[in-house]
């Protein structure tokens, strides 16, 4: 997305910040699967991000319902603390809250400080409305600061990204399109990213994601796979003893959601 280009002044600033960091998904999830969100062979995890959101979220609330299915969502700090209803009825109906962020902005142009403070006031907040302490952090626009991460860590937070977007943030966005984005990483072990707000995207976009749930949910079924949130994703199970470490630092793929 064009947004999350940096402002030209600022590019420098980001390198200074995040080191030498300008590395796709693709080349991210081929050296760091686990930040990739690389989970079980026959499980596929469901993501939201961007809520909570009172026009949005209950739709996707009562349709994840109706196909018996649980999903994780990274909630903004700000949303939830002006939704928090939405954030207990998540919870309530199985779903996994995790963390996306205080505010939705690039931590490379961030002032320092302020994301270690912002993640642990989110922390703080999902843990004090759900009752559940999260486990994941996804920053926005997937992009990490070397602050970011350190901060997550601090806090308990595992860093995760995804293995396949829906591409449901752009105003020509419809179900057959988020279907035909997912389709080629809608494979066992894949963590897809969808948007339960249009917080972030065009208005209304949210209504392509809402759309293609049931298809969806539905071609993994077919295929023998289950579809839940990330707690039960098994992410990094397939790593282990291998040991390489996480590098979200380099995750920086400037354009995204
Ligand atoms: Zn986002």
């Amino acid at each position: 997305m064009n947004r999350a280009a940096l402002p030209a002044g600022l590019a420098g600033l980001a390198l200074l910040h995040a080191g030498p960091a300008a590395t796709w998904l693709p080349a991210v999830r081929r050296a760091t699967p686990a930040l990739a969100g690389v989970g079980a062979a026959g499980h596929v995890a469901l993501t939201f991000d961007d809520g909570p959101d009172p026009r949005s979220t209950p739709r996707f609330l009562d349709e994840l319902g109706r196909l018996g299915c649980r999903a994780t969502f990274f909630l903004l700090g700000e949303m939830l603390e002006r939704h928090p209803e939405l954030g207990r009825r998540l919870v309530e109906e199985g779903h996994e809250p995790a963390v996306h962020g205080w505010r939705h902005v690039n931590a490379l142009v961030t002032r320092p400080g302020r994301v270690t403070r912002e993640i642990g006031r989110a922390v703080d907040l999902v843990s004090a409305v759900t009752g559940v302490r999260p486990l994941w952090y996804r920053p926005p626009y997937g992009v990490f600061s070397a602050e970011a991460l350190a901060a997550a860590r601090l806090r308990g937070l595992r860093p995760v990204l995804w293995t396949a977007w829906g591409r449901d943030w752009k105003a020509s966005a419809d179900p057959a399109s988020v279907l035909a984005a997912l389709g080629p990483g809608l494979r066992g072990g894949a963590t897809l990213l969808l948007h339960d707000s249009d917080r972030t995207s065009a208005p209304g976009a949210w209504r392509s994601a809402l759309g293609a749930l049931p298809e969806l949910v539905g071609r993994c079924r077919a295929a023998g796979l289950r579809v839940g949130p990330l707690r039960d994703h098994g992410v990094g199970r397939a790593i282990r003893g291998r040991r390489g470490p996480e590098t979200p630092e380099r995750a920086d793929h400037g354009g995204t959601p």
